[in-house]
């Protein structure tokens, strides 16, 4: 427990140097108590012995805790008896809605397989997901620690030479923590496993941090930064005779293992072992639920998830029309196809379907729509070599879901099209018009053509209001029906695709002209990532985000839904979810107009950013005095054609942010043209920047986030090249050295993913 001491007394100084927990009168005061909720994961086969082994440790504190187990639906225990398992634990579908102060994973003795190969791993990988928003901390033991930094941070395990059994001294690899306030410079630990994970493979990770290790035993603690995840590859928790228990069994089972180093006196395993490790154990428990766990997280627990998004989501009474649109993944082959059956069967909300062409099958595929547009535009004789390429894709397809689509006389009318400058468009769409038959045949909906539907001018501009009329129309024909995404039909009746991506308008258009509740886009992502995936492993996606702030992340880059797709329900205001066709059972990313309805959990909705922008700085003595100068220097970049990302002014300068790509070409020609009408004190160029977006709403309305941002980034010693609040004051631009670019983005999503 902390020590609770007056406000200013010079001794917090000194024992907060000395890593003593000191709490001043106010925090105490403001401080709420109630029992701590903790999930226990039993993964172990000895489910009593484990038990009763975690809640000794957790009972060794002051704090009143509330335990629950949990067990694996997809895995069966077998060394316990069902009554046992029936009453003492939960399935992971009972308790999904729930929150946790803190979880543990216990070990588990598979850690000789693939972890793909572990018959509950899909849950596993399922349950560590839910952690990452229902649980404050999550404490991962020996394997559940392996198959932690495995999902989590991609860390492989590797097998030992010779299984490693025993008790092994310790050290501490980071002295002022809290995890291990209080430990002795030696303390031991019992490890009992075949495979280990890498020192170096860990430190690669900057997330991550290695608290304490061992010469034999290898890496023993480690912890993310934002302190929500702990791994632990030793067993502090085991009893005196665990591993004699384990030795037993293994000389039994004819395996001939080594005697437990350290453990029995002088190596005869005929003596009882001696315990060096419970003391330890008991302040690693005490010291992970006090600082770790009760310090830190809320008091209101259902502030560690967003239960409003769920409701808005699941279960609305208001919601009787929903327009689902599946993307290109979603639909790439047979067993893809089932999974968006199965989605649109399961609420009969979803009554109309809009899908785009069969997408990528793996890595190296090839798109149909790719394929379609190589066959439109190569000449007739070279697009027939091409086109049963095609032919067979839609056939395995179609006799893979055992539907009857004639896939021969399709193909014969494009065949008929080819070559034909005209019919290019036409032959480009057939992707998404075959998908929409295959879908109508599969889940017995209609088939409604976007053809004679869905309008443009003869611009190619979206016709909203022809559009309204006929497909208004059409629509209350058919109380359930799929349409083919991704192209309309011109004034002269001819066909016209969209812009690539183009089926995410069809959706819009859809949902817009149908009055839809929601207009859900699936893919293949759990909504929109907080930050870009291939910078921080497995991000966090928001779970709301607003109209305004989709538009700001999109101008910096970041994909999944672009905001130039969904204009037709922006302007209706009708919500947009993103989920994921993969992982149905998670809520994805909810865009809405106004998100004050929701708890957001997170103050900021997003970081984006991309690498390759210069900025020019112009010095002139009153330059922001003259607007008739800063016109003239806006026309230089407009005819040199390099587009302005940002401006920021000062009184006696202004500096222009510019991507490389335009300017690298023309840099001096460009410095020359300003020298000359401008007649600048100065012109001055810094090339290889970053640009980072940090987006949210709160930034409005709350200062601190701004504090926390360059606080954020002061911790890890970068340098800010220039700072800009947008004009919408949703968003914070950043500039750092292109070389601070990963470091900058993983210091931000760690800070504002703390809760
Ligand atoms: N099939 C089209 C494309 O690849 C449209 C879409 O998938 O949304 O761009």
């Amino acid at each position: 427990m902390p020590i609770k001491v007056p406000n200013n007394l010079p001794a917090i100084e000194t024992l907060t140097k000395e890593n003593v927990f000191v709490m001043t009168d106010t925090r105490a005061m403001t401080q709420d108590i109630r029992p701590l909720q903790i999930l226990i994961l039993n993964l172990m086969p000895t489910k009593v012995e484990t038990e009763t082994q975690l809640t000794r440790l957790l009972g060794n504190t002051p704090l009143q805790v509330e335990l629950e187990l949990l067990q694996t639906s997809t895995h069966k225990a077998t060394n316990i008896s069902e009554e046992h398992m029936i009453a003492f634990y939960k399935t992971f579908s009972q308790i999904k809605h729930k929150n946790y102060d803190g979880m543990i994973i216990t070990g588990a003795p598979v850690e000789l397989m693939d972890f793909e190969e572990v018959d509950y791993w899909d849950e596993l990988c399922e349950i560590m997901e839910w952690s990452k928003r229902h649980v404050h901390s999550t404490f991962h033991i020996c394997w559940g620690a392996q198959a932690g930094l495995y999902y989590h941070y991609g860390i492989k395990k590797h097998i030992l030479p010779k299984k490693l059994s025993g008790v092994y001294k310790h050290n501490l690899d980071y002295k002022n923590g809290m995890l291990f306030r209080g430990f002795d410079d030696e303390f031991y630990v019992p490890h009992s496993r075949n495979t280990t994970v890498n020192r170096e493979d860990i430190e690669a990770v900057p997330g991550l941090k290695i608290i304490a290790s061992s010469e034999e035993a290898g890496v023993y603690a480690i912890k993310s930064e934002n302190d929500r995840q702990i791994f632990i590859t030793g067993h502090s928790e085991y009893d005196a005779d665990t591993l004699m228990k384990e030795y037993i069994r293994d000389k039994n089972a004819g395996i001939n293992p080594e005697i437990p180093c350290n453990y029995f006196p002088d190596d005869d395993d005929t003596k009882e072992p001696t315990v060096k490790w419970r003391s330890c154990a008991n302040l690693l428990y005490s010291n992970w639920l006090n600082y770790f766990v009760y310090q830190t997280t809320q008091y209101d627990i259902t502030q560690i998830e967003d239960a409003s998004l769920d409701a808005m989501i699941h279960d609305n009474n208001d919601i009787d029309l929903k327009v689902a649109k599946f993307g290109g993944t979603s639909l790439a082959d047979a067993e893809q196809f089932k999974k968006c059956a199965a989605i649109i069967e399961a609420e009969k909300e979803r009554r109309y379907v809009v899908v785009s062409a069969p997408g990528k099958r793996r890595e190296n595929d090839v798109k149909v729509t790719d394929l379609l547009i190589e066959c439109a535009d190569k000449n007739k004789a070279e697009a027939e070599e091409v086109l049963p390429k095609l032919m067979s894709r839609y056939k395995v397809l179609v006799r893979g879901l055992g539907v009857d689509v004639d896939i021969d006389k399709e193909f014969e009318k494009i065949t008929e099209a080819l070559g034909k400058p005209a019919k290019r468009d036409y032959i480009i769409s057939r992707g998404e018009y075959l998908n929409a038959k295959i879908m109508s045949a599969l889940t017995g909906m209609d088939f409604v053509d976007a053809e004679g539907t869905i309008f443009l001018d003869e611009n190619g501009i979206y016709d909203e209001e022809k559009t309204k009329a006929v497909l208004g129309k059409v629509l209350k024909e058919h109380e359930r029906a799929v349409i083919p995404g991704f192209y309309g039909t011109m004034p002269d009746g001819s066909i016209k695709t969209f812009s690539r991506g183009g089926s995410d308008i069809t959706g819009a258009i859809v949902a817009a002209v149908a009055g839809a509740d929601i207009y859900e886009n699936w893919t293949d992502v759990s909504g929109f990532y907080m930050v870009d995936p291939r910078v921080v492993a497995n991000p966090l996606s928001v779970p709301v985000i607003t109209y305004k702030e989709l538009r700001e992340l999109s101008y910096m880059g970041a994909s999944v839904l672009h905001e130039d797709t969904i204009f037709p329900v922006v302007k209706v205001e009708i919500p947009i979810n993103i989920r994921n066709t993969n992982r149905p059972e998670d809520n994805g990313t909810l865009i809405v107009k106004n998100a004050d309805y929701f708890q957001s959990g997170f103050s900021v909705s997003g970081i984006s950013g991309k690498k390759g922008y210069s900025t020019i700085a112009i010095e002139k003595p009153r330059f922001n005095e003259q607007p008739q100068l800063r016109a003239d220097l806006l026309d230089i970049f407009a005819y040199n054609g390099v587009t302005i990302k940002n401006i920021l002014s000062g009184i006696d300068s202004v500096t222009v942010v510019v991507r490389d790509e335009f300017f690298q070409d023309i840099e001096e020609q460009l410095v020359a043209e300003i020298e000359e009408k401008i007649a600048p004190t100065s012109v001055s160029i810094t090339h290889d920047l970053a640009m980072i977006a940090i987006v949210g709403r709160e930034l409005s309305t709350s200062p601190a986030i701004a504090v926390k941002v360059l606080g954020a980034l002061a911790n890890r010693k970068i340098n800010i090249k220039l700072i800009d609040h947008g004009s919408e004051k949703i968003s914070m631009m950043l500039g750092v050295d292109e070389a601070d670019y990963v470091s900058s983005i993983e210091a931000l999503y760690t800070e504002f993913t703390r809760l």
